[in-house]
């Protein structure tokens, strides 16, 4: 049986004095829900969160790392950097990331690998364009940016990925994508990767990200193979992102 998981991506979101506030909320309201948490914040404020932290149920994490372990790759940080300031999780060619800096799934595939080597959970983020959807391509595209990773890393540590279906279209929109459409992505998404890693397979963990909300989450987290979820605006505010992970 997998656990659920609900991961909140701040993305470029937060300040100190707004962190706190939001970090405690979280952890006042956390309760025994059954579901792992995180939060994958600007890099910045890794130091924060491991000071609010720690001790707690609530895990934190990167949005990207580099490919590299360290030398002279200016605005890099590095996957020991994570590690040294207690990361659990680090966010893997995020579609913004894809967007605006034009990460290659080769690309992304290599952070996933850096990622495990380090001793960290790369959750790796997938998903099609409104366009690439309306033109029938969806699992072509999903398939694609998932095997890249799948060939990149070790046989062994395929278990180990989390992965992320996030439709580009549901992102940010409001328009989440029905239960019915994400399980199927999901589905497919999980056999994939059965093809050549059976028993990994029915180990990864697999999320929905995209306008989910507390209001949407229950009947996602229903499906079978939805296995919790990555959250953008929702996990701004506290009781949105308690509200998600109370769904499970
Ligand atoms: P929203 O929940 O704001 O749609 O963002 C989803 C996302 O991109 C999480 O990584």
């Amino acid at each position: 049986m997998r656990r659920k998981l609900v991961i909140g991506n701040w993305k470029m979101n937060g300040n100190r004095a707004g962190n706190t506030a939001l970090l405690s909320g979280i952890v006042a309201g956390l309760n025994d829900f059954g579901a792992d948490c995180a939060v994958c914040v600007p890099a910045p404020y890794l130091a924060q969160c491991q000071a609010a932290l720690e001790g707690t149920a609530v895990a934190w994490g990167a949005q990207d790392v580099s490919t590299h372990a360290s030398g002279a790759y200016t605005g890099e940080v590095s996957a020991d950097m994570l590690l040294d300031f207690g990361a659990t999780y680090v966010l893997c060619g995020h579609s913004e990331r894809r967007a605006y800096h034009g990460e290659s799934s080769e690309l992304v595939a290599q952070k996933a690998v850096a990622a495990l080597e380090a001793g960290l959970t790369p959750v790796v983020c997938v998903g099609e364009t409104l366009e690439q959807r309306e033109a029938g391509q969806t699992e072509q595209v999903i398939c694609a940016q998932l095997q890249a990773v799948l060939d990149a890393v070790q046989p062994e540590q395929v278990a180990k990925l989390v992965l992320a279906y996030e439709p580009v279209w549901a992102i940010g929109t409001g328009k989440t994508a029905t239960p019915q459409i994400a399980q199927d992505a999901h589905r497919f998404l999980r056999d994939c990767v059965a093809n050549k890693h059976a028993e990994a397979a029915t180990a990864v963990q697999i999320l929905y990200g995209g306008s989910m909300k507390p209001e949407n989450a229950t009947e996602l987290m229903a499906q079978p193979d939805i296995d919790g979820g990555l959250i953008g605006g929702a996990a701004l505010k506290a009781t949105d992102f308690l509200g998600i992970i109370q769904s499970v």
